[in-house]
């Protein structure tokens, strides 16, 4: 067994989120995710001599949203470097990426873990061109090259080494996809490579304050891959240390088949990138008064939204952390309640039958939004007693979906508004307790929790619509007489 306990673990995330733009960040060619190989490669994309790029001002814009959602201090002065390197899904021989002055610096996202709350310090957001893409599964004795990918804009943000566990770097991974989502600056999709991941990771004896000598895993493109790679990790480096071993500055990649990790290269190979300011590109000054203009189109952020919904609205934190899963969600229950006052009563709604159904049928919020006018009256009927929770949710809700119309009109249509009448409630119960006389006998013995059969079965005769306060009522008289 490891003797774990003894040592620290220290990570830092490098996180490469693909910017949301139509366009690269040098040229006009498309970015889309799924083209025919190699059709979106235009002349500045392959680097062809006599070709000039010229940047996309909304990977910039992209880029300084982030870095405000993240707190970080916007770089007035900037400019692009080149990063040489070779590799075949590399069309130009270099990466042009900031070198000496990142665009956004510092800044903080905060997470939470089964520890609390935590501050992730961030040391910076940078502007860089992705690569190509090397193909090695079509064949077994050729690799494949798609350019599509080469050119488009990233953000790659770095962490201090600040967190200490798998649990942590998957909480924080969690936050920024959310964010980027929220902010729209990137789709967030971790399966077709939208936001990739390289973990940092080292170990070191508790109460140490130098850091330990740190491996990276490359490439890591889920969060459960992240969480898995990290663990991994953990465990060889300790393991390491304890059976004498000599930890190597490395670089690893995931093998998500085995959940192991394994060298592609050690640190005497690292690359020299000899980076030097693009002569292609000029510099660029941000000034205040842009990255002002830019704050202003900011959302309302996750956690600023989250503090309203509790302040405003009364709801729980589970609640609170539910509704702002993402901004459409958020929105679509800012527009309910803008209609009603039943504030925990929708988000109850929000969190049950509407995700349901927005699953089951695969849309989006916004193809409810036109619905939600129902959506408060179906509410006000539940919550003023005349439409029964399932049968609300299950009948009635399914029914308008399907034919867009007034859920009252649609309960009264089918026969699903409650009662209240006595007499029609007594006779059902009449029924129920006639047809159930050992179980009236055994109630009036003392077994007063049969009052929950006899409600199911005055529920069952009645469709649901008997009213269950009146029902409750009623029984309780007859039983104890
Ligand atoms: P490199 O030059 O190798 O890319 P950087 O200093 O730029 O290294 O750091 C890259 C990432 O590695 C950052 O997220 C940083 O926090 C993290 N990092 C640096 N040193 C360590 C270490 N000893 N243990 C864990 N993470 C580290
Ligand atoms: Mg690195």
């Amino acid at each position: 067994m490891l003797n774990s306990d003894k040592y620290e673990a220290v990570i830092g995330l490098e996180i490469h989120a693909q910017l949301a733009t139509q366009s690269k960040l040098f040229c006009g060619d498309a970015t889309s995710f799924g083209a025919d190989p190699n059709t979106h490669i235009s002349p500045i994309t392959m680097g062809h001599p006599g070709t000039l790029p010229k940047t996309n001002a909304k990977a910039i814009e992209y880029a300084i949203k982030m870095g405000l959602a993240c707190g970080c201090e916007i770089a007035k002065d900037n400019y692009f470097a080149r990063k040489n390197y070779f590799y075949p899904d590399l069309p130009k021989g270099y990466q042009i990426s900031q070198h000496t002055t990142p665009i956004c610096m510092g800044g903080e996202v905060a997470i939470k873990t089964n520890e609390g709350d935590k501050i992730v310090q961030l040391n910076r957001i940078h502007l860089e061109e992705d690569a190509g893409k090397s193909i090695h599964d079509i064949s077994d004795t050729h690799t494949f090259i798609d350019l599509n990918r080469a050119g488009t804009p990233l953000i790659e943000m770095v962490t201090e080494p600040c967190l200490h566990s798998a649990d942590e770097a998957f909480a924080y991974v969690t936050e920024v996809r959310k964010l980027v989502r929220w902010l729209g600056v990137c789709d967030g999709n971790m399966e077709e490579g939208s936001l990739r991941c390289d973990a940092n990771v080292s170990v070191r004896l508790k109460g140490e304050t130098k850091l330990g000598t740190k491996v990276e895993v490359k490439n890591l493109n889920s969060i459960r891959n992240i969480k898995k790679a990290i663990e991994f990790e953990i465990d060889r480096l300790i393991n390491l240390l304890e059976t004498g071993g000599t930890i190597i500055q490395q670089t690893r990649s995931f093998d998500a088949n085995n959940d192991i990790t394994f060298s592609i290269r050690d640190k005497e190979d690292a690359n020299d990138y000899r980076y030097f300011p693009d002569p292609d590109l000029a510099p660029f000054q941000l000034s205040v008064h842009h990255i002002e203009e830019i704050k202003k189109t900011l959302p309302v952020l996750p956690w600023e939204l989250k503090r309203q919904l509790s302040t405003q609205f009364g709801l729980n934190e589970y609640d609170v952390e539910q509704l702002c899963e993402n901004k459409e969600i958020a929105e679509f229950y800012l527009k309910w309640v803008e209609q009603t006052k039943y504030y925990k009563a929708a988000a109850n709604w929000m969190m049950g039958p509407i995700k349901e159904f927005i699953h089951e049928k695969g849309i989006s919020y916004s193809n409810l939004i036109s619905a939600i006018p129902y959506l408060v009256e179906l509410l006000g009927l539940v919550e003023l007693g005349q439409l029964n929770f399932s049968v609300a949710s299950g009948k009635v809700f399914k029914g308008i979906m399907e034919q867009p119309m007034s859920p009252t009109e649609y309960a009264i249509a089918n026969n699903l508004i409650l009662t209240q009448s006595a007499d029609e409630i007594d006779n059902w119960i009449n029924e129920v307790l006639a047809a159930n006389p050992e179980k009236v006998a055994e109630y009036k013995k003392g077994k007063k929790g049969l009052i929950g059969l006899f409600m199911g079965e005055v529920k069952k005769k009645s469709k649901g619509k008997a009213d269950p306060k009146t029902t409750t009522q009623l029984l309780e008289q007859k039983l104890n007489s």
